[in-house]
């Protein structure tokens, strides 16, 4: 914990950390040689930064590598297959060249699925023949604004489905700096009611640079246009964002004016595990946030070995009920990446949040999951139901949309052959058919789609 004699410096400096400098963090001789191998060899491929408020505060090195928070920022063997662990150390060991070592890490990633759910093809609106970059449209209300400068974070999740723009694999594609593009799009279209600034980390650049964004959409300020969204790490993983930081006194006066001007803000929070709601900074940060009239909801994946415990769960949405956030989405990990070191079967997904909801009061309950943001939408899985069948009990997972490409599909149940082993949406089968899912008939036209694109 930080003294109070240092949080009344008034400032503390951002030091990050990542695979060049990591031997630098003062508790890093909790882990032994290997372990901290291990570290350079799974950093190679995917992205790892930390900072000094995640080292000092939120990880217990008592606890190293099982600490939740060290699993969730500090690479982990299990995440590489064994023969692509193997074939990075034994480059690093026989000191091969960066150019080489290099090829061998592009060529393991692009077999970790880096483009899931057809987010550059599909979501990506055009407008006279032109792709709109750096927006994002797939949800009838709701437009995903990449700002350019908010394409980094103040820590990298190891599980985290962006992962390929913190390597430099897609360029950061998305990114724009162009906001009038994005007040015109939300102006034509009319059914907007949200934009939501995601990255990276939007919180991760300068006030003044969020400024010039709002001042836009506030001058501008689209009629539709009722609620800004920001997706952002910054109160788990740099709370002095909020606090300390030079600027945080003016992010807090321009939330206010935004709320002020008639518009909802919210901010939705990656909040993974309770210890992140545990530290003095962080509950500060949530008051000085709360303050200023905006919202905090909250949402995480549920990770094996890091949270994939139903009292995990339940002490979570408590602590955030608690410091006034409102619960929001309890996640599957997304198909990509170490997908399948992360991932918990989906029915056991199901019995962590179901054990955790009904501990917990209905004040809570305004979480809904676990769910999967797939190619067609957001599916949740409702549960698993027994049909009686005669002289038999079926047993079948059901499930339904929360959001879809479709807007039709939204809130009807459907049903999936029962698999305990699956992970994910392409690992089910329906129930009751020898078709395809409903909203399948739908995959031939978007490849189509597609090649017309191409
Ligand atoms: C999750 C998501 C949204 C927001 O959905 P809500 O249910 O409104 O929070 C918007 N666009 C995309 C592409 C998403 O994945
Ligand atoms: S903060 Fe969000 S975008 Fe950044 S690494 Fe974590 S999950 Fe990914």
């Amino acid at each position: 914990m930080r003294t109070n004699e240092e949080m009344n410096n008034r400032f503390i400096a951002y030091r990050s950390y990542s695979l060049n400098n990591f031997a630098c963090i003062p508790q890093i001789n909790a882990l032994t040689a290997e372990q901290q191998f291990d570290i350079k060899v799974i950093g190679t491929v995917f992205p790892f930064k930390v900072n000094n408020y995640v080292v000092n505060e939120l990880i217990n090195w008592g606890n190293v590598p099982d600490d939740p928070i060290f699993r969730l920022t500090f690479p982990q063997k299990g995440m590489l297959a064994e023969q692509d662990y193997a074939e990075i150390a034994g480059a690093l060991n026989r000191n091969a060249s960066k150019e080489e070592i290099k090829e061998i890490a592009n060529r393991i990633r692009l077999r970790l699925n880096p483009h899931p759910a057809g987010q550059m093809e599909l979501n990506v609106p055009e407008v006279n023949g032109v792709r709109l970059r750096g927006i994002q449209h797939k949800y009838p209300q709701t437009v995903l604004f990449f700002p350019g400068q908010g394409q980094t974070c103040h820590a990298y999740c190891t599980f985290c489905f962006r992962w390929p723009q913190f390597v430099g694999m897609d360029d950061m594609k998305f990114a724009t700096r162009d906001v009038e593009m994005l007040t015109n799009y939300i102006q034509n279209n009319k059914e907007v009611t949200d934009v939501l600034f995601t990255g990276g980390d939007p919180l991760i650049m300068s006030t003044a640079n969020l400024h010039a964004y709002m001042d836009h959409l506030l001058l501008t300020k689209p009629e539709n246009l009722q609620t800004i969204r920001l997706g952002t790490k910054a109160l788990g993983y740099w709370p002095y964002r909020f606090i300390l930081d030079k600027d945080a006194d003016d992010l807090l006066r321009l939330f206010e004016r935004i709320v002020k001007s008639g518009i909802n803000l919210s901010i939705m929070a990656h909040f993974t595990h309770p210890a992140e709601l545990e530290t003095r900074a962080v509950k500060e940060a949530i008051s000085r946030v709360r303050n200023t009239g905006t919202q905090i909801r909250t949402q995480s994946p549920v990770l094996r070995n890091i949270n994939d415990d139903p009292g995990v769960w339940a002490d979570m949405w408590r602590k955030q009920v608690n410091l006034n956030c409102i619960p929001y989405y309890m996640f599957i990990p997304r198909d990509t990446g170490a997908q399948g070191y992360f991932a918990v079967p989906l029915v056991q997904a199901w019995n962590i949040f179901r054990k955790a909801y009904r501990q917990v009061s209905g004040i809570c309950r305004t979480v809904r999951g676990p769910s999967m943001s797939c190619t067609w939408g957001k599916i949740q899985l409702l549960g698993v139901s027994e049909i009686p069948m005669g002289t038999f009990t079926k047993k079948v997972m059901t499930l339904r949309f929360l959001q879809a490409r479709n807007p039709d599909w939204v809130a009807r149940p459907f049903f999936a052959e029962y698999d305990e082993k699956a992970i994910w949406i392409d690992d089910l089968r329906p129930a009751f058919t020898d078709e395809g899912f409903f909203f399948e008939e739908t995959k031939a036209k978007l490849s189509f789609e597609n090649q017309l694109r191409k």
